[in-house]
């Protein structure tokens, strides 16, 4: 792995350093809705929403190497995200791209760029989350429509959002259950759709079920071919995946954990320090891992099971940072956010009952742990 960047990439860094050197000048008001507005509409004009998309559907035409780089710089100046519309860009625009009608690409891209309105993401199902191959939501099409009955769960912002990417049953197949899934573009004002978000433990309502019941959906509206979901799901996901953003963001955290210590009174403690430094080698050793699943998609090479190590590593940091900080906390760990002795505004809390997000949203870690076991060291299949 060479680590030096080309000339072009340099300038390319300092051309980003730049940038936010300016947008972010000392006491701005990241969360003002005006410096916002102003925010996306900068970003949008460099083109740097929707960087690695081609210019002819609005995007950057950028490189990876050169996204990883925007990112990376991005997290470390806690600048706010490229775009608003999370899940439109993150797969439903790479989804389109791969397999939207030039239709498609016309009614959606623009406005994902745009961010003018919310995506969720229909996958899981009550009993299919893990197992998401085989789920059951049915589409049975009925002239130049399909008609979807069926339930998602843990559908997130589903209650804000206007579109869903939906994956649907069409037919089964013996053989491979695979086969018999579908992807539809739903609009979710669509008649039929019941909405009921779910509380999470941390007072918040981020997700939802989502009940279909006779919804009607225009043929046109089907994102590749029938039984073509799966793939469509597939090539969707597998955009630049290096985790460098995560990184940046983990060693941030690490930052409030020292000084954390430090206000407690407990920085010298041998304990605190060994801990804190084994924190820090696995984040150093998932950075350098998430170089490596760069270089293979830069090369062209498939994504190989990195990503899955990834995955698991930052959980498990997660959890263990968001732990630790509450043990350092002493008697003021558990009380809630808001509560006077409680650190950094009830940040560390937050992040303690924040887990199932990192942990369980995006696989399992008994998935990713079947994953490495198989594919990188070659145990019998589970
Ligand atoms: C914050 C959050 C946001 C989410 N947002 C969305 C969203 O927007 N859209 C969406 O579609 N889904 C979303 N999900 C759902 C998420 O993708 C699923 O929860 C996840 O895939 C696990 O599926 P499950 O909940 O059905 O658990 P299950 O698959 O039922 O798993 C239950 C337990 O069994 C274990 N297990 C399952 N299969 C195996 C196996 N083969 N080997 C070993 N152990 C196994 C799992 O590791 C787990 O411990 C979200 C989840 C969270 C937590």
């Amino acid at each position: 792995m060479d680590f030096t960047l080309t000339a072009e990439e340099e300038a390319f860094r300092d051309e980003v350093r730049a940038f936010l050197a300016e947008q972010l000048a000392p006491g701005v008001d990241k969360a003002d809705p005006g410096f916002l507005a102003g925010w996306h509409r900068a970003v949008r004009e460099k083109r740097w929403v929707g960087f690695s998309w081609p210019r002819e559907v609005g995007g950057g035409g950028g490189s990876l190497m050169e996204q990883a780089i925007l990112k990376e710089e991005m997290a470390k100046a806690r600048a706010p995200s490229l775009g608003s519309c999370f899940m439109g860009l993150a797969w439903v625009g790479p989804a389109l791209i791969a397999y939207g009608t030039e239709e498609q690409k016309q009614k959606f891209i623009p406005d994902i760029l745009d961010g003018k309105y919310q995506w969720c993401t229909g996958y899981s199902e009550p009993d299919y989350g893990s197992d998401l191959g085989s789920l059951q939501c049915r589409a049975v099409r009925e002239g130049d429509e399909y008609v979807v009955t069926g339930q998602k769960i843990w559908t997130s912002i589903a209650m804000w959002s206007k579109w869903i990417i939906l994956l649907v049953r069409t037919s089964l197949h013996e053989d491979d259950k695979h086969k018999g899934i579908t992807c539809l573009l739903v609009e979710m004002d669509s008649p039929g759709i019941d909405v009921r978000p779910i509380r999470n433990m941390g007072g918040g309502a981020m997700f939802a079920e989502v009940f279909f019941d006779g919804v009607r959906v225009p043929v046109e509206n089907r994102l590749g071919e029938e039984g073509q979901g799966w793939r469509v799901t597939i090539t969707a996901l597998a955009h630049e995946r290096s985790g460098i953003a995560e990184v940046e963001s983990l060693l941030r955290g690490l930052e409030g954990l020292k000084a954390l210590a430090a206000e407690t009174g407990r920085a010298e403690e041998p304990a605190v320090r060994q801990r804190i430094a084994r924190v820090e080698t696995r984040i150093q050793a998932m950075r350098l891992n998430g170089l490596r699943a760069l270089t293979r998609q830069i090369r062209g090479e498939p994504l190989g099971s990195e990503t899955s190590v990834n995955k698991l590593t930052r959980a498990n940091l997660e959890v263990e940072m968001g732990d630790f900080a509450l043990e350092l906390q002493g008697a003021a760990g558990p009380l809630v956010a808001g509560a006077e002795p409680v650190a950094d505004g009830g940040r560390w809390q937050r992040m303690a009952l924040g887990w199932p997000e990192v942990v369980i949203g995006g696989g399992t870690p008994n998935i990713q742990k079947n994953i490495i076991a198989e594919r990188i060291l070659g145990l019998p299949k589970d």
